[in-house]
């Protein structure tokens, strides 16, 4: 019996084996490609939450001054 996972970067079926060497992914590509969207969302998230109204305040508290 064979346990088959989906690629998390392309959806590609992937065997849960020590042939898959880059298990979850399919390939070392898609493991790279992953890493690095989970870089830039690390990043994005932080912004996102010191700036939840789009980030205009602070901008208008500098021209009220
Ligand atoms: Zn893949």
């Amino acid at each position: 019996m064979v346990t088959i996972v989906q690629c998390p970067t392309c959806g590609k079926a992937v065997s849960w084996n020590e042939e898959s060497l880059f298990r979850p992914f399919c390939s070392k590509r898609c493991q790279l490609i992953d890493l690095g969207e989970w870089a830039n969302e690390e990043k994005r998230i932080p912004a996102q939450n010191q700036d939840p109204d789009g980030g205009n305040s602070a901008f208008e508290d500098e021209y009220e001054d």
